[in-house]
C-alpha cells in the first residue's frame, strides 16, 4: 500500500527544488512508523547538499529536509515505542547493531553515510518513496521537504503531548548539536565560564544548555544583534570579536571570564575563533568542535592552544537524540530554552525563500509550515 503526496524533489547539484504532487511513500513495515509533517526546520545543510559544498555526494532525485516533526498517523508492525497519535520529533539515523551503537555511542553509528546520505534505508534498499514506479531517495532516512515521511522508529523521539509541533523540528538538528556538546562533552560545573563562538541555532542550544547546568557564559560573534539577542536570551557576557586577531580574542576573554574558561563550543568552523577561544580556556578546560573547521592548519595548535586542554569533534552532539530532545522540550516548558525565539516560520512552499534568509543570515531559524495559521 502507499499513497501520494507533496514533495520537494531535487533532481541534481546546483538545481532547483520543484514540488510534485505524485510522490508515493510506501506505508511502514516493521520497526518504522509514518508520520504526517507538521514542521520542518532548515539549517545550511539543504542549501550545502544543493550545491555540494561538502562533495559528499547524493543519490538522485532526492527529497532532503532533516529536521522535521509531525503526528504518528501509521505504525509498522511489532512497533511498540510509538502509537498513532504520538507527537514525534525526527532526527538522525543510526543503525542500532553496529559497534558504535552498541556501545551506546549512536552518533557515531558506522552506517550513518548510507542511512543519511546515501539514500540507503535500514532494509539495504532505496526506502518508502518512488514517483513514476522509478525510487526517489531519502535524505537522513527522513526527507521531511514532504507531507509524510515514512521513517525507522530510532531517528524518532516522542515529544510531550502538549508540545507545539510547529516548532519541534529543529530541536533534531542544530539546537541538539550545541545542547549535546555541552551536555555530554563540555560538562561544566557550577559557575564554570563557558565560551560559545557563533550564535546560529547550534550556539544558542549550546548557551541555554550551558546555563541550564550552572555555567556562566560569553558568546562571541562578529554580528552585533546577534549578540544583542544572546545578552536578551540569556547569556552573561558578549564578545564582538570583529577585526579583532586571535591574541586580542584570547585577551579580551581572559578578561571577561577573569582568568579563563573551563568550557568551550567552537560553533562558527572559522580556525580563529578556535585560536583565540583555546586561548582563554583553562588548562584542563574541555573543547567541543562543533563546526567543520574548514581552514584548520598547525598554526593553531600553538603551544598555549594545547597546554593540558582536551578538544573533542562533535558530530550531532555526540548525544543520543532520545537523552537530548527530552531535556529540552523540557526546558522549554520551564522557560530556560527559548528556541522559539529564533524561529521565522515559512511555508514549506516557500522553501527556496527560507534558504535565503538562513544563508543571508536575516533569519537564525526558518521553519517550514504547511499549515501557516
Ligand atoms: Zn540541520
Ligand atoms: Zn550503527
Amino acid at each position: 500500500m502507499s499513497k501520494k503526496m507533496k514533495a520537494a524533489i531535487l533532481d541534481g547539484f546546483h538545481q532547483d527544488f520543484h514540488w510534485e504532487d505524485d510522490v508515493e511513500i510506501a506505508d511502514p513495515r516493521a520497526n518504522e512508523i509514518q508520520v504526517k509533517i507538521v514542521s520542518c526546520g532548515l539549517c545550511h545543510t539543504e542549501r550545502a547538499e544543493q550545491v555540494n559544498l561538502w562533495g559528499l555526494g547524493l543519490p538522485f532525485p532526492i527529497v532532503l529536509g532533516h529536521e522535521g516533526a509531525g503526528k504518528v498517523v501509521q505504525v509498522g508492525p511489532g512497533v511498540t515505542k510509538f502509537k498513532v497519535g504520538d507527537k514525534v520529533a525526527m532526527s538522525t539515523p543510526w543503525c542500532g547493531t553496529c559497534a558504535a551503537c552498541s556501545s551506546g555511542q549512536q552518533w557515531a553509528c558506522e552506517h550513518v553515510d548510507d542511512l543519511e546520505i546515501r539514500g540507503v534505508d535500514y532494509y539495504g534498499t532505496p526506502g518508502p518513496l518512488s514517483r513514476n514506479g522509478k525510487p526517489v531517495y531519502t535524505f537522513f532516512n527522513q526527507s521531511a521537504l514532504a507531507e509524510y515521511s515514512t521513517i525507522h522508529i530510532n531517528n524518532c523521539t516522542k515529544l510531550p503531548d502538549d508540545f507545539d509541533l510547529r516548532i519541534a523540528g529543529p530541536l533534531g538538528c542544530g539546537f541538539r548539536t550545541g545542547a549535546g556538546s555541552i551536555y555530554n562533552v563540555v560538562k561544566p560545573k557550577l559557575n564554570d565560564w563557558v565560551i560559545i563562538t557563533g550564535t546560529g541555532a547550534v550556539g544558542f542550544g549550546a548557551l541555554w544548555t550551558a546555563k541550564a547546568m550552572g555555567a556562566k557564559v560569553v558568546m562571541v560573534d562578529i554580528l552585533q544583534n546577534r549578540l544583542d539577542i544572546a545578552m536578551e536570551l540569556g547569556a552573561d557576557a558578549a564578545l564582538n570579536s570583529k577585526g579583532m586577531t586571535a591574541d586580542e580574542m584570547g585577551e579580551a576573554l581572559n578578561d571577561i571570564t577573569g582568568g579563563g574558561a573551563q568550557g568551550m563550543a567552537e560553533c562558527t568552523g572559522q580556525g580563529i575563533c578556535y585560536k583565540g577561544g583555546m586561548k582563554a580556556l583553562k588548562m584542563g578546560g574541555r573543547c567541543a568542535s562543533v563546526a567543520f573547521i574548514n581552514e584548520l592548519n598547525f598554526e593553531y595548535f600553538t603551544t598555549e592552544c594545547q597546554d593540558c586542554k582536551n578538544v573533542q569533534f562533535i558530530r550531532m552532539g555526540n548525544v543520543e537524540g532520545d537523552t537530548i530532545i527530552p531535556i529540552m522540550a523540557e526546558l522549554y516548558k520551564r522557560g530556560m530554552f527559548p528556541f522559539d525565539k529564533l524561529i521565522k516560520f515559512y511555508h514549506f512552499t516557500e522553501l527556496e525563500q527560507a534558504m535565503e534568509d538562513a544563508h543571508t543570515g536575516v533569519t537564525i531559524k526558518p521553519v517550514l509550515l504547511w499549515d501557516m495559521d
